[in-house]
């Protein structure tokens, strides 16, 4: 199959970690008989000291035109005065707006070779957790009618969830159809004993289930689901919630893995064109130093096979040369901790993981 591939490296660490991406994306297409297509534009610091623009329209064109996009990470000190509207992190909320993705996949794993970064008990994480938050991106109270106004003890201030039953029910399928790919459980998570925009969330959600027979699916409200995710945090396959709730929730899901050059996630839309990107930032402490870890990268590649192109066995192979890469000891600098063990570069470890795919 031949697929086309907007990389928009940012700034940063960008470019090293989203070429460290595209040489196993190469690699991939190679063994398994396809032919990606790379196309890179300018996006965030890098756009406007080129264009004046952190988000130019050719950008733009070229992401709509492409079979899907692969980000590495904007911003860092040079454009850190601009006003808000002129800086690197605008072009983040304009390419999803133009790219109409109103859904966030973030898997949090906690891989067994890396139980010592886990903040959590041992016990309680013995056997790792392999989570994915499906949170809803364009929608509910960040969206809402908000204002000021005077109220009975004076200035207040309010802010409105609002979801209509289309936005559940497509972000619903969204979390039935991934569950599909990962072990058939749905956990959707609301506040549906006092808010009404729950109760709509719950009841929606409940009728989708009804076409995904082979799902489970389970209610949780959301202060217990803050709970469980560190008393528990193996119960959970697939999450779906809310954007306040999975905005919060997301947070704590990756920070319990303990690793945040680990973690991949997607933006999706009504489409298969997505966006994916590393969770973290542009970390313009060590860049162009060959530092970087690009395994969350990485894994956003293998993200883009299985959600974009449907193509599970290629995502599985390089999911399981991560696998490799941590078991056999390997590790970078951000994962050493106190352990002694000698980081690897960047590039060497795109080369170890291209020779375990
Ligand atoms: P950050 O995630 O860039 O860095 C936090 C810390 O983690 C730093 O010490 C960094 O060196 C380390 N780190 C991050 N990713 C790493 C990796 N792959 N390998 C090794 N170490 C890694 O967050 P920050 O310092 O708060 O932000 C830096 C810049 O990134 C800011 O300009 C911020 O606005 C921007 N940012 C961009 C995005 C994005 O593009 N999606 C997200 C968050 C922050």
């Amino acid at each position: 199959m031949e697929f086309n591939i907007a990389l928009l490296r940012g700034d940063g660490i960008g470019p090293e970690i989203v070429d460290s991406a595209v040489e196993i994306l190469k690699k991939t297409a190679d063994k398994f008989g396809h032919k990606f297509n790379f196309t890179p534009y300018l996006i965030g610091g890098a756009a406007i000291d080129a264009t004046g623009k952190p988000l130019p329209e050719e950008t733009v064109k070229g992401c709509l035109a492409s079979d899907s996009v692969l980000l590495g990470a904007v911003g860092g000190p040079k454009w850190d005065n601009l006003p808000g509207d002129q800086r690197p992190e605008k072009a983040l909320l304009g390419i999803r707006a133009a790219l109409e993705l109103f859904t966030n996949l973030r898997p949090a794993k906690l891989y067994k070779a890396l139980k010592d970064e886990c903040p959590l008990r041992p016990d309680i994480v013995a056997n790792g957790f392999d989570l994915m938050m499906v949170r809803e991106l364009t929608g509910g109270i960040y969206f809402g009618e908000r204002g000021r106004r005077e109220g009975k003890y004076g200035e207040e201030a309010y802010d409105t969830e609002c979801y209509s039953k289309m936005e559940i029910e497509r972000i619903a399928k969204v979390a039935f159809e991934t569950a599909r790919k990962r072990n058939k459980n749905v956990i959707s998570i609301d506040k549906a004993n006092v808010l009404e925009s729950s109760r709509l969330w719950r009841a929606t959600v409940h009728e989708i289930a009804k076409d995904y027979p082979d799902v489970t699916c389970t209610d949780m409200l959301v202060d217990n689901a803050a709970m469980q995710l560190v008393k528990n945090p193996a119960q959970f396959d697939v999450v779906v919630t809310s954007n306040m709730f999975g905005d919060i929730l997301s947070d704590e899901s990756s920070q319990i893995t303990g690793s945040i050059g680990m973690l991949p996630s997607a933006s999706l839309g009504s489409t298969k064109r997505g966006m994916y990107e590393p969770i973290h930032g542009s970390a313009p402490d060590i860049a162009g130093q060959n530092k970087a870890n690009p395994i969350a990268t990485i894994l956003s590649a293998s993200m883009m096979l299985r959600y974009s192109f449907d193509l599970d066995k290629e995502a599985d192979a390089i999911d399981a040369a991560v696998d490799r890469f941590l078991e056999e000891g390997y590790r970078t600098a951000d994962l050493v901790g106190n352990t002694g063990v000698k980081p690897l570069s960047t590039t060497e470890v795109t080369e170890k993981i291209l020779e375990f795919i």
